[in-house]
């Protein structure tokens, strides 16, 4: 890990205390109204990252006593547009959630138990943004997903199954293409 990359990790971990601390603050100075659901929608995503839309009704419930589906998908998009919320959406698998946002990270994803994990850009800030060839484009986000299986799957030889796979790809744009044939 380069010394920028220690920096950004001890700066995140700075200030994802202070936000933990105070979530209404937060959610305000971002220009959030704080409300009950939205908060309970932003602490369930803070204490488990990468929760879906789903695992966040449940936590939000069990918090609230009761709250609508449809609620917490408004609270969901709202957060995000405001950027206090990342939402991560991985071909073939439900869009997860998290607060650690701003920071360009990156995910492995496990191919066979669907885990799914944070990791640091490769070098340095954000050299992903330098494309081989950006074709005149101005590039100002890079998102990469590192697919393949987690050490516990691998150790006990579970099959990658669950989730997208380049097989699968493959058979969904065939499948794409013989319809619009
Ligand atoms: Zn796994
Ligand atoms: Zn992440």
């Amino acid at each position: 890990m380069g010394a920028d990359n220690l920096l950004d990790s001890v700066k995140y971990l700075i200030v994802s205390r202070i936000v933990t601390n105070n979530p209404a603050d937060y959610l305000r100075d971002l220009g959030v109204q704080a409300t009950a659901q939205r908060l309970s929608v932003w602490r369930a995503v803070s204490r488990r990252p990468h929760l879906t839309a789903d695992d966040v009704v449940e936590v939000a419930e069990a918090d609230l006593g009761t709250i609508s589906r449809q609620a917490v998908y408004d609270a969901l998009s709202v957060l995000v547009e405001k950027g206090a919320l990342r939402r991560i959406q991985p071909v073939g698998s439900p869009a997860r959630y998290e607060t650690r946002v701003n920071d360009n990270h990156h995910h492995l994803i496990c191919r066979a138990c669907g885990r799914l994990v944070d990791v640091d850009c490769a070098v340095g800030d954000v050299p992903c943004l330098t494309a081989a060839d950006d074709q005149g484009f101005e590039i100002d986000e890079a998102e990469v997903v590192y697919w393949g299986r987690c050490p516990s799957c691998v150790s006990e030889g579970r099959a990658p199954t669950a989730f997208d796979s380049p097989a699968r790809r493959r058979r969904d744009a065939d499948a794409r293409e013989a319809r619009l044939a």
